[in-house]
């Protein structure tokens, strides 16, 4: 099929980002170059991972939220901790989140749900976010999802079934920290998995329907940068953290300016039905898209033998036809991508029986 030529309109970035060591250790004299005064108050929403071995050096105002990542957001848990954090009475100047696509995204929701009131779920969608939310800042610990970049932050409605975030030019960062040495202590197969993100984003992308030049370009860069990391022997390397904070942050421009593809709408089925994280979900589903993205598929499978990933098998197996058809429906409702990737057809190409046979592979 030939690539149509979308238009690009407006499209927002982080307006500030900066590369630098040690970031933690003299922290308000970023603040102060970001404009976040004396006398501001910082709330720092941290991965839990770092209860115990982070330490952040700041006289500022501030509390800090340790984000529990044992379930990814949903929108009763985003809607709990504002109702906790306000009838704590706290009223933040400045939002700092530092960890993975969890906590970034549980940070972007609440700066915007502190602004605009009301609930996650009044939110999921496109552009239906009305005022700028509080002043974010996103440090990354495990790179490749790109949320530090992105227009939205992914959230599951657990009553509706709906895996769908806040599209809003309101939820991009107003700042990034990248500091390599937050990644060192990635377990091996989670900072694959989170890497290949990037990966999955760029190449779905890159074979859209809907395509333009800008995504297209930092798809490919972003895939050139994957391809160094996971090829070289020690994709963990401090050389191949920082290339992959870039493939990241690449990754996370190409989903602003393109969509993806037939990947990640079945990993969302995975994770809303299955409870499967979004980026082991991800490559699980690489199982079966040998037809769909036979060049990608085969890259893929290399980089797990290079690298030796452990990638589960058989998650579908033994499931009843009522989990099969959840399963359908949680992926065959995105059909944004699902138009990118098969055309405005995709149901009839994408019917119920072949997606089970799909499901049935991974
Ligand atoms: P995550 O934030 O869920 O973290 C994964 C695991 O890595 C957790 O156990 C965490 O504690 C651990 N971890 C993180 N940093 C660590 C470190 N430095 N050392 C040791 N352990 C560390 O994972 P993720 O893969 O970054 O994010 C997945 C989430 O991102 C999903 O909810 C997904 O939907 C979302 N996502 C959002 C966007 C977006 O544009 N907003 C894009 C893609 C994915
Ligand atoms: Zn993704």
């Amino acid at each position: 099929m030939k690539a149509l030529e979308t238009n690009i309109s407006l499209v927002k970035n982080v307006a500030q980002y900066t590369i630098q060591e040690n970031s933690l250790s003299d922290f308000d004299t970023i603040l102060n170059s970001l404009n976040i005064s004396k006398g501001k108050f910082v709330l720092f929403f941290i991965d839990d991972f770092f209860k115990n071995n982070l330490n952040i050096y700041t006289n500022r105002d501030h509390a800090i939220r340790y984000v529990d990542t044992t379930n990814e957001p949903y929108t009763d848990k985003i809607n709990i901790l504002l109702s906790d954090l306000i009838s704590d009475g706290i009223n933040p100047d400045a939002i700092v989140a530092i960890g993975g696509g969890t906590t970034m995204d549980t940070a972007k929701a609440i700066s915007n749900l502190y602004t605009n009131k009301g609930n996650a779920e009044d939110y999921q969608g496109w552009d239906l976010v009305k005022v700028p939310g509080i002043y974010k800042i996103a440090i990354p610990t495990i790179l490749g999802t790109g949320a530090e970049a992105t227009r939205t932050c992914v959230m599951t409605n657990k009553i509706s079934g709906l895996k769908l975030g806040m599209n809003s030019d309101h939820t991009i960062y107003d700042a990034i920290i990248y500091d390599n040495t937050l990644s060192k202590t990635v377990p091996k197969n989670q900072y694959f998995y989170t890497g290949m993100d990037a990966y999955i984003h760029s190449f779905e992308s890159l074979s859209g329907n809907y395509r333009n030049i800008i995504g297209d370009s930092f798809s490919e860069k972003s895939i050139d940068l994957c391809r160094k990391v996971f090829l070289s022997g020690d994709m963990m390397s401090d050389e191949n953290r920082k290339t992959l904070m870039i493939a990241s942050y690449l990754g996370g421009c190409a989903i602003a300016t393109s969509y993806v593809g037939i990947v990640h709408p079945l990993s969302a089925g995975l994770s809303v039905v299955l409870g499967i994280h979004h980026c082991v979900a991800n490559c699980i589903v690489m199982r079966s898209m040998e037809e769909y993205y036979p060049v990608y598929y085969k890259e893929f499978w290399n980089f797990v033998e290079t690298n030796q990933i452990l990638i589960p098998k058989n998650v579908c197996l033994n499931l009843d036809e009522s989990t099969f058809d959840k399963l359908y429906e949680a992926s065959i409702i995105h059909e944004k991508p699902l138009t990118n990737a098969l055309g405005i057809n995709f149901k009839e190409i994408l019917t119920r029986e072949k997606m089970i046979k799909l499901f049935k592979k991974m």
